[in-house]
């Protein structure tokens, strides 16, 4: 789920917290921010495939990450910890599962879109479905250690994606009959 996603960002952002503590806090509400951006597809588009890009935002990622280690300032790091984290937020949907609106029956053979290709990755399951118990576990470990290492804007922000992840996950199996009767 995108609170997990926005956990895994802070966790890449880690490193600045070490290696450039007065870029730290800029770099890790960019790997947030980059997190969470993919899945406004949910809003606009077609959800997995619109704003996921397993492949191409690695070919602004990397070059990003160079620029920002040549030229450490607050823009570089934004934009590099930005597209690390959509690029790896796109790379693991597919180890959750597929685009169904109850994805714990599992009938959708589509994770997310690999342009590139002009395919879907199939889902791996090794989350079972977004807002699972255990990914909610995810959420809460990912962020821990952030909410240690960062200060308070930071940490502010890690702890409101611990608290919408939880929200989520107790109610994430309600969700599709909800969607059905207001829709
Ligand atoms: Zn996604």
């Amino acid at each position: 789920m995108a609170t997990t996603h926005a956990a895994v960002g802070l966790l890449l952002a880690l490193p600045l917290a070490v290696v450039a503590p007065d870029l730290a806090a800029v770099g890790a509400l960019a790997a947030m921010a980059g997190g969470v951006f993919p899945d406004l597809d949910l809003f606009a588009g077609v959800h997995r495939k619109t704003l996921h890009f397993p492949d191409y935002y690695w070919i602004g990622a990397i070059p990003a990450l160079v620029a920002a280690a040549a030229l450490p300032v607050a823009a570089t790091v934004a934009v590099a910890w930005f597209l690390l984290s959509a690029a790896v937020h796109s790379v693991s949907d597919a180890f959750g599962a597929g685009t169904e609106p109850r994805p714990w029956e599992r009938t959708s053979a589509e994770a997310v879109y690999l342009h590139s290709r002009s395919r879907w990755l199939r889902p791996r399951y090794w989350v079972r479905y977004d807002g699972a118990p255990e990914d909610y576990l995810l959420t809460v470990v990912f962020l821990a250690p952030g909410l240690v290492l960062f200060g308070p804007t930071v940490r502010r922000v890690a702890l409101t994606f611990m608290a919408v992840g939880g929200a989520y996950t107790l109610v994430r199996k309600r969700l599709p009959d909800l969607e059905e009767r207001l829709l």
